[in-house]
């Protein structure tokens, strides 16, 4: 049987199921243990240092515990907790992106996926860099600067060369003030030469959900293609990092699995990047199967209601204060609105599943990925953000100035993201306002800068975010940052 070993490079150590299964039982034998979980609370809460506000995280073990609690005072204080963590290192900041479908031709049998090589009825479509320009040139009209890249696994098809064709594409186009200035990858697990070309094409961060950890469940709900092979599938961030890439994105596919299950696998997958690379994962993604063509979610019956979704969510906040954290439009906006009180610090906007969506008058659903429930435009959702006091943020920054990896998380730690982050995204919302916004919007959003402007503790940093902001207003000139 195997050992659990953090350190290991091999799945079934550092993913270790029997390790996993027993946290599970000690979570619930601990679950109504009213002390551990105070002292748990207490381990997790931000604390003020010399050097500005840390904090500890916690073990999968401690995690699990707080997960498991139904006790209501103990969730209330998680709940306030993550709200708490999320804004001593996010602020009131959510970074905006959408996602670009690039080709829905797939070799693998995911079941839940429509994208399955046996589904015969999608449309199946591949971008051509002609329509790669017109996707990115709809995209930057919008207001977007980040995109996520998707695409299905066929090496015939859509080969590595393919995609970094793309991701050069994508670069390559400046329509009116527009640009996508960080191309994000979620593409299947592939090599370590593959991820070495794909850090040289200058991506952000490498995203691959893990679906589900569990071994079994995995191999049968990937039952044939490339993607069946667990093992290699799970050890595909060492090989990204080996690769040069630095930033990567863990999630996991909630409702195919048991939710402890997946809650405790991503935490120990978080455990194992950081035991061996010395840095955790960058982002951490919380999708839900949703209907898509020839899929029907209500056949996986681990679905979850949305009190324990969003206690997952809290409970990950707490567990990686330093991790980002994802919600896409497969959510509603009530959903999405409650989550962002609770840890998520990136979500997606206008988005389309479909390759080649974003040009078509009509949403189009013949080559969709799943149904989006959030289909407002991102100028309802900027609006709505500032509505609930957030801030839209469009920056890319980190990755451009090299704050990747280590770096980044060495930037959230000390608390310089407010000198930094925060004047960011009031540029970078200055640039949307101005150059996309509708007037409502504009109105709205330039009130909220000003106000926000203040809040920048460095006099020297708010002096300049001032004047940048202004010259965005009065020229063309764009993409300042610190
Ligand atoms: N082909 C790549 C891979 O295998 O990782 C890229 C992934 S795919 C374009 C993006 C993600 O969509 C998948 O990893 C999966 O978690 C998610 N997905 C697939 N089918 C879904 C469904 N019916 N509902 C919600 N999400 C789904």
């Amino acid at each position: 049987m195997a050992i659990y070993n953090p350190k290991s490079l091999k799945a079934e150590e550092f993913i270790n199921d029997a390790e996993i299964l027993d946290t599970i039982a000690y979570a619930e034998a601990n679950k109504n243990n009213a002390e551990l979980i105070d002292s748990i609370l207490d381990k997790a809460r931000p604390k003020k240092t010399p050097e500005g506000i840390t904090c500890s995280g916690l073990s999968h073990r401690e995690a699990a515990v707080l997960l498991a609690c139904e006790i209501p005072e103990k969730v209330h204080a998680m709940r306030a907790l993550a709200e708490e963590i999320k804004l001593s290192f996010y602020g009131n900041r959510i970074v905006m992106f959408a996602p670009l479908y690039l080709s829905n031709y797939c070799v693998n049998g995911c079941v839940y996926c429509p994208y399955h090589l046996k589904n015969k009825h999608i449309a199946r479509k591949k971008l051509t860099q002609e329509e790669v320009r017109n996707e990115v040139i709809a995209l930057q009209d919008m207001g977007h600067k980040r995109l996520a890249i998707e695409s299905g696994e066929d090496p015939v098809n859509n080969p590595i060369e393919y995609i970094l064709e793309c991701i050069k594409t994508i670069y390559s186009i400046n329509h009116k003030n527009g640009a996508i200035r960080r191309v994000n990858v979620n593409i299947a697990a592939t090599t370590v030469e593959n991820y070495k070309k794909l850090k040289e094409a200058g991506i952000g961060t490498y995203i691959l959900f893990q679906e589900t950890y569990h071994k079994e469940s995995y191999l049968e709900l990937h039952p044939t293609g490339p993607k069946h092979d667990y093992d290699y599938h799970t050890e595909a961030m060492d090989r990204a990092m080996e690769g040069g890439i630095d930033d990567v994105g863990l999630g996991v596919l909630f409702g195919l699995e048991k939710y402890k299950y997946e809650f405790i696998g991503l935490l120990m997958h978080a455990e194992h990047l950081e035991a061996v690379h010395g840095v955790g994962p960058h982002t951490i993604s919380v999708p839900r199967v949703k209907r898509a063509d020839d899929i029907d979610p209500d056949v996986f019956d681990n679905s979850i209601p949305d009190e324990m979704f969003e206690k997952i969510i809290a409970c990950i906040r707490i567990a990686v204060p330093y991790t980002g954290m994802i919600i896409s439009t497969r959510e509603s906006e009530e959903l999405r609105g409650k989550v962002l009180n609770l840890g998520i610090s990136q979500i997606s906007g206008a988005s389309r599943t479909s390759v080649g969506g974003y040009t078509e008058e009509e949403r189009p659903h013949d080559s969709e990925q799943f149904d989006v429930s959030d289909q407002r435009t991102l100028d309802e959702v900027v609006n709505w953000l500032i509505d609930k006091g957030h801030i839209p943020s469009f920056c890319t920054a980190c990755y451009r100035e090299g704050r990747t990896g280590d770096r980044f998380m060495s930037l959230c730690k000390t608390g310089a993201i407010q000198n930094c982050c925060h004047p960011n995204a009031l540029m970078t919302l200055t640039e949307y306002l101005v150059d996309y916004a509708s007037d409502d919007t504009k109105q709205k959003g330039f009130a909220l800068i000003e106000k926000e402007l203040e809040k920048i503790p460095n006099e020297k940093a708010r002096r300049i975010a001032k004047e940048n902001v202004e010259a965005i207003k009065a020229s063309d000139r764009r993409d300042f940052r610190f």
